[in-house]
């Protein structure tokens, strides 16, 4: 089970400091009134940033092993979510999203290249479709929207804040903002074939 641990760091400060020897997980979320033998359970690598670590827990009365993720990296996709977040931008200013493939993976062939990146913006798309209806404070008919929320927050990449926005619903929100499911593609459609965001207001 994916847990968060809250952290400002960024995904090359959270290597560099080792940040996941400071983990730590007091409360067993399978047993929170005690009881339990929950204990540290060493680390698992990551590939990206070179170097991550993630802390984790095990359960062996819940038979459940925890790993806490940080608030930089990104649930079930490699490297940092700012690295995620950073390649949707880019492809928001591309003409199209064959042109931002050839600059953006320009070591492997398009039709791979394509994939990676509507890999990419189909998870972000099904969170902020499902984030927008978990948030009640969003404005009305908010369009969930990469440059919608960053205009709102206003911030430069607010994938890491819409996680510490979204953390009571961590569990059903999908990768990489949430630990919840891949969501089905049938639901989601790609409003256009450009970019990420259709040219359209707000709010
Ligand atoms: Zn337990």
């Amino acid at each position: 089970m994916q847990l968060r641990f809250e952290t400002n760091l960024s995904a090359d400060e959270y290597v560099n400091q080792k940040a996941w020897r400071y983990v730590t997980l007091s409360t067993c979320p399978l047993h929170p009134e005690g009881g339990c033998s929950l204990a540290k359970h060493g680390t698992y690598s990551r590939k990206l940033p070179p170097g991550t670590k993630v802390a984790r827990w095990y359960c062996p009365e819940g038979c459940t092993t925890f790993s806490l993720l940080p608030d930089c990296l990104a649930a079930r996709l490699p490297g940092s979510l700012i690295q995620i977040e950073i390649v949707l931008n880019q492809v928001q200013a591309s003409p199209s999203q064959e042109a931002a493939a050839v600059n953006i993976r320009e070591n492997i062939e398009l039709a791979g290249a394509l994939r990676w990146i509507r890999r990419r913006l189909f998870l972000v798309q099904a969170s902020l479709a499902m984030l927008i209806e978990l948030l009640n404070d969003l404005p009305e008919e908010f369009t969930p929207t990469l440059s919608c929320f960053q205009e709102l927050l206003g911030l430069q990449f607010v994938l890491p804040a819409l996680r510490e926005c979204a953390h009571a619903h961590l569990g059903i929100l999908p990768p990489p903002i949430g630990f919840g499911p891949y969501p089905k593609k049938k639901k989601i459609r790609f409003q256009q074939k450009t970019g990420t965001d259709p040219p359209q207001k707000c709010r």
